[in-house]
């Protein structure tokens, strides 16, 4: 992996700002390159795991400068490794690429394609640049070469075309067992491009596939399917990442031995983030053993898991659309998307009170009994969200952080002898407080002021704090979900000597609160809505809750880490 870098100058979110691919697309149009065709793009996920938030960039560059130039975008799955692939995984991204916010215009099949793809490769092989292999695995491997050194050419390479065409096509009837035989483009085994030698352009495989069966007992490799499959789609731009690069020559060496429509490819930086691995092999393994609850934990980079924690697409569009695209990998803090989903949820989200970790309040001159439901605003930020009641009453919870009894220097909040704001509620001071055996505070008791109601005081006095509260006869318990990072290291394949990437695992990425307080708004939350809780971040209702048992994932906290280092940098 390349060393971490954050371009500073590429973090300003600009949709409009423009970019070296979009650049390519303008000059493409201005030049009639493709003659009078429109922008067509394609997303080419291979289904074999659940779109990651590296993914989202990907769709976010395919889908995003075909629209802005009127084009079409396909979604097209790249099915040609049947053992891995499931139909499970084709339905996630269906889902996932929707949620993103994205309708494909095409959707298609690299399978579709089998058919053509094996007429071709007859052609091919007719045309004497295609050739049937017997060496094992092992002897092609031996003999690819090196980078410094050329390959040998294999003692099968030279067989007659009519030879060629019976093995191919007896592998293609399921004659030969797997790994036997392999059908390979005749290039060049001396090439400086690895993948110009004599690559292997199918593979005798019997595995079931998700859609054609046991129709094929051969595989087209994703190199000899990927360029023809754009070409047959008519894709103008085929956005691809960095590690591709060196497979263009042969995707172009394909078409022009065909002779069919020229896509071209642009390739842009992979999308690496601080904290986070996006590569699905490595997100299945921690899926497969069980380091998370599944691909759709709230810890994972998947699509689902930032779903379910609570990410609004909105807020990954802006995020990747402000991470930029450029021609080397570097790395982005994840400071920086937390920033996008905070901006975002700051705009829409209600606010709500919710105590996580509890400590009674009882107020000794509030009348036994009495409730009072008290105004609050639901979005200062929206004043059309209006406001809501919250009921006040005698007994409180507040946040058990919120009260020391000895408390440090700058502590203004509750401790013996201090007046403090309760939000939307009244003054109270605390009086005493009650400890249990071990010296812990279990109650507290105040009093309050009756002419602080809305919470200010006519005489003008002021109060350095105000908390957040919940009625105790009317709260709703709730569990809540706190997570850290999953990773500690920030560049989670840093390992040592014999080490694996899940010896980063962060033992602490997952804290679960089973006694939090909510105020009664909150019994029945529809899962997936999202709130701030006032004070403490942004949280996201878990499918886990059940009517008046919500569960609730905290999204992101409120402290902004990244304004601050933007600050530091002299930004915004
Ligand atoms: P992974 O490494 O996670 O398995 P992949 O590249 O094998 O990813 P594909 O299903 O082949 O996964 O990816 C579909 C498209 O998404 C490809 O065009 C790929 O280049 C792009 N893509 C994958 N990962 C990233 C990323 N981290 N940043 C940007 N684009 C990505
Ligand atoms: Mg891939």
């Amino acid at each position: 992996m390349s060393t971490p870098t954050t371009n500073p100058e590429s973090a300003s979110p600009s949709p409009t700002s423009s970019n070296f691919i979009r650049d390519i697309i303008v000059e493409d149009l201005k030049t009639g390159k493709f003659g009078d065709a429109t922008v067509q793009t394609r997303f080419p996920p291979e289904p074999n795991g659940y779109l990651h938030i590296g993914h989202a960039k990907a769709i976010c560059l395919d889908f995003g400068l075909a629209d802005e130039f009127g084009g079409r975008t396909n979604l097209r799955f790249d099915d040609t490794n049947p053992e891995k692939e499931e139909q499970e995984y084709v339905d996630s991204i269906l889902e996932d690429v929707r949620w993103l916010g994205f309708e494909w215009d095409g959707l298609y099949y690299a399978s579709d394609y089998f058919g053509q793809l094996y007429e071709w490769a007859i052609k091919l092989i007719k045309d004497g640049k295609a050739y049937v292999d017997d060496q094992t695995a092992d002897e092609t491997r031996k003999t690819r070469g090196s980078l410094t050194a050329p390959g040998k050419e294999s003692p099968y390479r030279n067989r007659s075309v009519a030879e060629n065409l019976d093995l191919f096509t007896r592998m293609r009837a399921g004659e030969f067992p797997d790994g036997t035989r392999v059908l390979r483009a005749k290039i060049d085994m001396a090439s400086p491009n690895m993948n110009m030698r004599d690559p292997v352009m199918y593979r005798i495989l019997h595995a079931e596939h998700h859609r054609t069966g046991a129709k094929w007992p051969i595989y087209p490799m994703y190199d000899y399917a990927h360029g023809q499959s754009d070409s047959l789609e008519k894709v103008t731009h085929s956005m691809c990442t960095l590690e591709f690069a060196d497979h263009q020559p042969l995707y172009r060496w394909y078409i022009e031995q065909l002779g069919i429509f020229p896509s071209q490819q642009i390739e842009f930086d992979r999308l690496n983030i601080t904290y986070t691995l996006l590569s699905k092999r490595k997100l299945l393994q921690l899926v497969n053993d069980k380091h998370v609850s599944g691909w759709d934990d709230p810890r994972m980079p998947t699509l689902c898991g930032i779903r379910r924690r609570g990410y609004p697409p909105e807020a990954i569009r802006a995020f990747v659309t402000a991470a930029g695209v450029s021609r080397t990998n570097g790395t982005v803090e994840l400071a920086m998307l937390e920033h996008f989903v905070r901006e975002d949820l700051n705009q829409r989200a209600p606010r709500v009170m919710a105590v996580l970790r509890s400590l009674k309040v009882v107020i000794d001159n509030y009348p036994e009994g009495q409730v009072e439901e008290l105004d609050a605003v639901n979005n200062p930020e929206d004043p059309a969200a209006g406001s809501r009641k919250v009921p006040f009453s005698r007994v409180l919870y507040i946040e058990d952080d919120d009260f020391r009894e000895t408390p440090p220097p700058k502590y203004f909040r509750l401790t013996p002898g201090r007046e403090v704001r309760l939000r939307y509620g009244y003054f109270i001071t605390c009086t005493s407080v009650v400890k249990n055996d071990k010296g812990e505070a279990v109650e507290v008791h105040c009093t309050y002021d009756p002419a602080t109601k809305g919470g200010d005081a006519p005489d003008k006095r002021k109060v350095k704090a105000t908390i957040h509260w919940v009625s105790a006869a009317h709260a709703v318990n709730a569990e809540v979900r706190l997570y850290e990072t999953l990773f500690s290291k920030e560049d989670p394949n840093q390992l040592e000597e014999g080490q694996d990437f899940t010896a980063n695992l962060n033992p602490h990425s997952l804290e679960v609160l089973r006694d939090a307080k909510l105020e009664p708004s909150l019994a029945n939350v529809e899962p997936l809505s999202r709130y701030q809780f006032e004070r403490l971040g942004y949280f996201c209702a878990d499918r886990d809750s059940a009517p008046g048992k919500p569960v609730f994932n905290r999204t992101v906290a409120l402290k902004d880490a990244w304004a601050k280092i933007e600050k530091g940098r002299g930004g915004k």
